[in-house]
């Protein structure tokens, strides 16, 4: 593919990288903090898991962060109004716990409906990343 031709440092300064969902921090940390702090646009959504490796990233960049949580498998049914509350009101009292206020979320493998962006509101999750292949043409 014609794009793969173009070295990445370039790419990014054209169409650079909004925003990352990180999977296993605990293996990534390290390689995470030397690319977020030469992506600082780059909005970093984590999950709620690993807090000691989540703060030692957040010490060490200032991107802004979001949250990031798995509502389903992939290609799996959403789970019902009352589970996603439970899991989103999980994922925010994480951040909070590590002193960390977040307006944003993106779900996981970009799996949400209607229930999910109750919820959203409800708990204050101000914006919700969805794809772009999502809006309808209009
Ligand atoms: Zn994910």
């Amino acid at each position: 593919m014609l794009r793969n031709l173009v070295p990445s440092f370039i790419k990014n300064k054209i169409n650079p990288i909004t925003e990352v969902h990180i999977e296993n921090i605990e293996k990534t940390q390290n390689k995470l903090i030397r690319w977020a702090q030469k992506n600082k646009q780059a909005m970093l959504m984590f999950m709620p898991k690993n807090p000691n490796s989540v703060m030692t990233v957040l010490n060490a960049v200032p991107n802004p962060i979001g949250l990031h949580v798995h509502l389903s498998e992939v290609d799996g049914a959403l789970p019902e109004y009352e589970v996603q509350l439970e899991k989103l009101a999980e994922g925010l009292k994480f951040m909070k716990e590590l002193g960390v206020e977040v307006v944003d979320f993106a779900s996981g493998h970009w799996n949400y409906d209607y229930y999910t962006f109750v919820v959203c509101k409800e708990l204050g999750l101000k914006r919700v990343h969805i794809r772009c292949v999502h809006i309808p043409r209009i």
